[in-house]
This record gives structure tokens, sequence and C-alpha cells, in this order.
């Protein structure tokens, strides 16, 4: 098969690239999960708008349909009696994202150097501490201020779509060239889960001839998911009794940050929620009874917390500090972080033993348990997140339970409710995806061998992994569009250490290009 490469040097589709990336992560496109808009917010309005008119600069038509922008390039060669593909990215952003005026590059990265963010001198971020980071080496890396994520997932996707739909435009005049109608779709509200009108935009690219195609969504570089978590989220409920007590002793006012980073990489990034480090230093002093007073989520994705403690007596304190500290400071180089102060005190205060029993439950729960921080490959995981205290009669535990196999996800929730029932907890479950293996074996030859024999042949290495999350492309393939899901080539999903390099970008682009002629292939 003769495949072309564009005629553009790599300089250019760097520079183009960068453009589109800068453009695109300097707005605000936030969805809201709590919202009853469609799109949730009316910064995703605005984002499409942009996207529509950024095409439009580019001699693409766009259009606007349920809140997805929908833009076609018409096939060339062979590739017009080739079915039309899809290429798909979302165009919010998670929680907690918000747009950079400007990028940082850091030029030829040794892999040592600490990732330089400009407001945030804590992360050590390099190949030692994160060893998937050598992909990166050598590179001119791009990053944020290091304080929240600029919104790699999924603008990176948006920035090589763009670059893509540009680079085609640019080849026009290239005989050789052929690829097949290519639709262009960028949704809104997936970081929230929405599916909101997924079926009519489905139906709507059915009905232009739309078989297959991709999300560009992954995250790691060059890489090819033949399947996907199932997952749920599990509540667990206590009833709040506030009892009113006479005390003397010692208030402790703490701040614990959790370490935020994406379950798809919680292993390597070392995931781990604020409760943790409170539970594990529970469990350490076997202390029978904690006096926690106030207990308060903040930060990102509400991982961390600010909570007051009673003790009768100043060691106690003393000890509980000291082994908190042990938890902690060894993942302050991840992001974790410990504030605190204390202050003497005589008084009534409420004591809610209905929490104190629900974070004694977790202290039982937690060696019985596989964290996503202790889990790679394709093994399961049960992670809580955060108990939600700011309910009128209930204590709140969310735990995400994961697992590549349905049935030992349903065996691991079974397990959660059984220990739930021993404390007289109420619980309930919300399935949140299922796992796209069946879908992806079946057409693996157009989803997995293609992007594999593309990224090979333009000398970059795929990685054939496991997507231990979801991006919302079963709600497509259940609705019979074929479609697997590309890496973007980035690190550090939605937290603020996340960056990518001008050449790992360029090099995305290139692998679509190349994977763009093979579809148009007669082999299809
Ligand atoms: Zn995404």
């Amino acid at each position: 098969m003769d495949l072309i490469k564009p005629k553009q040097t790599e300089s250019q589709i760097e520079q183009v690239g960068f453009h589109f990336l800068s453009k695109f992560v300097s707005i605000d496109s936030m969805s809201d999960s709590l919202s009853q808009q469609h799109p949730s917010t009316q910064q995703q309005l605005y984002m499409a708008q942009v996207l529509v008119d950024t095409y439009q600069e580019l001699g693409i038509k766009a259009d606007i349909v349920h809140g997805s922008v929908i833009a076609k390039i018409k096939g060339k060669g062979k590739g017009l009696s080739t079915k039309p593909i899809m290429l798909s990215t979302h165009l919010d952003t998670a929680k907690g994202t918000k747009p950079i005026s400007s990028l940082n590059i850091l030029k030829n990265w040794d892999g040592i150097k600490n990732i330089p963010y400009t407001h945030n001198k804590q992360f050590e971020c390099n190949v030692i501490n994160f060893p998937s980071l050598k992909d990166f080496v050598g590179q001119d890396v791009i990053f944020g201020n290091g304080v929240h994520p600029f919104g790699l997932d999924d603008k990176l996707g948006l920035a090589e779509s763009f670059t893509l739909a540009w680079l085609l435009q640019q080849n026009q005049d290239n005989p050789q060239l052929s690829y097949p109608t290519i639709f262009f779709l960028h949704r809104p509200d997936e970081e929230i889960n929405s599916q909101k009108f997924v079926p009519d935009i489905v139906r709507y690219l059915k009905n232009q001839g739309v078989g297959y195609g991709f999300t560009i969504d992954g995250m790691a570089p060059f890489e090819i998911n033949p399947e996907s978590l199932n997952a749920s989220m599990l509540s667990v409920g206590s009833p709040k009794i506030p009892i009113q007590k006479q005390l003397k002793g010692y208030v402790l006012d703490v701040e614990i940050q959790g370490v935020v980073c994406h379950t798809f990489n919680a292993h390597e990034e070392k995931l781990t929620p604020a409760i943790i480090f409170l539970c594990e230093t529970i469990r350490q002093l076997r202390l029978q009874d904690i006096n926690i007073l106030e207990l308060v989520p903040c930060g990102l994705k509400e991982l961390s917390y600010k909570m007051k403690i009673f003790f009768e007596n100043k060691s106690e304190m003393s000890d509980f500090i000291e082994t908190l500290k042990q938890k902690v400071l060894p993942y302050e180089k991840y992001g974790a972080a410990l504030s605190y102060q204390n202050q003497s005190v005589y008084q009534t205060l409420t004591i809610d033993k209905g929490l104190n029993s629900l974070i004694y439950w977790l202290c039982d729960l937690l060696p019985k348990i596989r964290l996503s921080r202790d889990s790679i490959g394709i093994q399961g995981f049960t992670n809580p997140l955060r108990i939600d205290t700011n309910k009128l009669n209930v204590n709140q535990l969310l735990l995400q339970v994961g697992h590549f196999e349905k049935r030992k996800l349903v065996d691991q929730i079974m397990f959660l409710i059984q220990e739930t029932l021993k404390y007289n907890f109420s619980f309930s479950y919300k399935p949140l995806f299922d796992n796209i293996k069946s879908h992806i074996q079946k057409h693996s030859k157009l989803l997995i061998d293609i992007p594999v024999q593309s990224a090979i042949s333009l000398g970059f290495q795929p990685k054939i992994i496991p997507m231990r999350y979801s991006n919302g492309t079963d709600v497509f393939l259940e609705q019979g569009l074929v479609i697997g899901n590309l890496g973007t080539g980035y690190f550090g999903a939605e937290c603020p250490k996340e960056i990518t390099s001008i050449q790992m970008l360029a090099r995305h682009i290139c692998w679509l290009f190349n994977i763009c002629q093979r579809l148009s292939s007669e082999m299809l």
C-alpha cells in the first residue's frame, strides 16, 4: 500500500498543532454534573461556536447538532468508495479544570529536571518518580501552572483533530492521497457521563453512512484500547447521631491534601484520597475512638479534607500528628500535603457518632479491598473517594468500584453491601459504564490492527492497553457505531501536573493522517 507523507515539514505541523492547542486551552469549557441544562454549561455552547468558526477558517463546513459540533471532510481517491468514518473528541473538560492564557514550554527536557510548573514547586515530576515520562525525554514539553489542570483531556484530541483536518485540506493537490469521508464529532458533557442526544447523533451519523471510527481521547502515547472497565459508584450512608459533650482538651485543625489523578494511571501517579491517609493513621494507632468534630471535603475532585478533631490529651494528639505525617509525607512529591494547628478548649462540643462509625467501617474495610493505587493491568479496584457530611440526616461515603470482568464487579459490590449490613448502614449503587471488549473483539482488524500498523510504519511504539476508565465509547457501540479509542499522548490527566510535548502532538497528527489513509484501502 502506498501511503503518502504530508508535504508539510514536521516543524510546520508542530506549529499548527500548538496554535490549535493554545487556542482551545485558553477557553473554559468545563461541564457541570449538577446542571439540568444541555449542554450542562454555557461555556460549552461558546466553545462549540468557536470550533465551528475555526472549521470555517479552514474552509470546512460545520454545524451544531444537539450541542455537538459535526464537521465533514469529503473523502478522496479510493477513499470515496469506502464507508465514511467518524473521528470524535469531547469538547468539555473535567471539574476543576481552568483555562490558561498561555502554555509553558521547556525545550529539550532531560527527564531528570523537575517540570518547572510556574505556581507549584512541590511536584517532583521527573522520570524517576514517573517512569512513563521517558516517552517525553528530549522533547519540548508543554505544561501549565501546576495549580489546576488546563484540559489536555480532551483538548489535545481537539487540537490533533483540527490539525489533521488542516493537513488533509493542505494535501488535497496530491493525487496519491486517499482517505474516506470523515465526520469530525466534538460532543459536550462527556466528563459528566451524560448520554443525552447521543442516540440522535449516532442516528444522524448512520444516516450519513458512517459505520465506524475512533474517539481520540486516550492518554498514553499511541495507546490503543482493546477493552475498558466495568464500573459502578456505591454510596454508603450512616445516620447522623450528634451528641453534645462537655469536653476539656485540644482541637486539632488539620488539612489533608490527597493525591489527585485520573483512575487511568492511579498506580503510577499514586492516587490517594485524603480519607485513606486518615484511615491508615487510625488503623496504625489502633485508636478505638476518634472525635471528629468537622470534616469538609475540598480541593480538586474533593479528594482533600479540612477537619477538626478533638483529643483529650496532648500526647494523644502528638501521636496522631506524627503518624499522619508518616502517612502523608512520602506522597508529598506526588501532590499530597498536610497542614495543621491546634488550640486548647473547654467547652460543649458536638460529636457525630454516626460519622465516626462510618470512618471505623472504612478502617475495617481497608485491608479487605484493593485500591486503584495498588491495582494494575486488568485487576479491579475499590476506591473510597470521600465522605459527604453536608446532607441533612446522613453521612455518605462514595466508593468507586471497577473491574474488567462484569461478574467480578458484581462480586465486589455484593461483598461491599454485606459489609454495610454489618453496621446497619444504608447503601445504593449506580452503574457507570461497561467493558467494550466484546464489541472491539469483533472488529479488531479495523480498530486495533490498523492503528498498530500505522504506528509501526511511522516508527512509533503502539501500546495496546486496557482502558482503566471509560470515555463514553460504550454508548456509541451500543447504538451500533463501531468505534475504538486512540491515545493523544500526554501525562497527568485531569490533574495540575499534566504535560505533553510539541513533538508528541505532531507525531499523533501524523499517526492519524496515516490511519485515515489506511482506512481507505480496499481491504476494508
Ligand atoms: Zn476524555
